[in-house]
């Protein structure tokens, strides 16, 4: 399942470089993973702040998803 980026991202952009489909992107104010994704789960490994994470999955983080870029 495609991945998202929530708010507890503190945009390192650690998560850009790992991501073998160059799926992320600097957004404002956080990073965004574009509809390409398709599961590498590299950059959710990668990210420090657990702010990766499955879309199915972000509503039970608390956190608000970055909606931005994707259709
Ligand atoms: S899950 Fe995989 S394809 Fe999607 S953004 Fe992360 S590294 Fe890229
Ligand atoms: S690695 Fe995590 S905290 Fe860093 S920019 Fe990517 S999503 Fe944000």
């Amino acid at each position: 399942m495609p991945h998202m980026i929530t708010d507890a991202c503190a945009q390192c952009g650690l998560c850009v470089d790992v991501c073998p489909i160059s799926a992320i992107s600097p957004g404002d104010p956080i990073y965004v993973i574009d509809d390409t994704c398709c599961d590498f789960m590299e950059c959710v490994a990668e990210c420090p702040e657990e702010a990766i994470v499955p879309i199915p999955d972000w509503e039970e983080t608390g956190a608000a998803p970055n909606t931005e870029g994707r259709s």
